[in-house]
């Protein structure tokens, strides 16, 4: 599984990545699939390394904590 398509696959599992403390941690553990756990490993320093880009936290993977994810939902009006 490529990177890019790593995301895809973690989102259609409703599986969220996150760093802590230089571990990564994915879950719920139940959604996790043998094919998930493989390619997290697979791409384990690539995840380690992602930053978010405004306020340069780990994020386990994306380009953005939560609290700068400008494609997190919008609050109801
Ligand atoms: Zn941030």
């Amino acid at each position: 599984m490529d990177y890019t398509d790593l995301f895809s696959h973690l989102a259609a599992a409703g599986v969220t990545l996150c760093a802590v403390d230089g571990h990564l941690r994915a879950g719920p553990a139940e959604r996790l699939t043998d094919e998930l756990r493989a390619a997290i490993r697979e791409h384990r320093e690539a995840l380690l390394s992602a930053r978010c880009e405004v306020c340069g936290e780990p994020t386990g993977g994306y380009g953005f904590c939560d609290a700068h994810d400008p494609f997190a939902d919008e609050p109801e009006p």
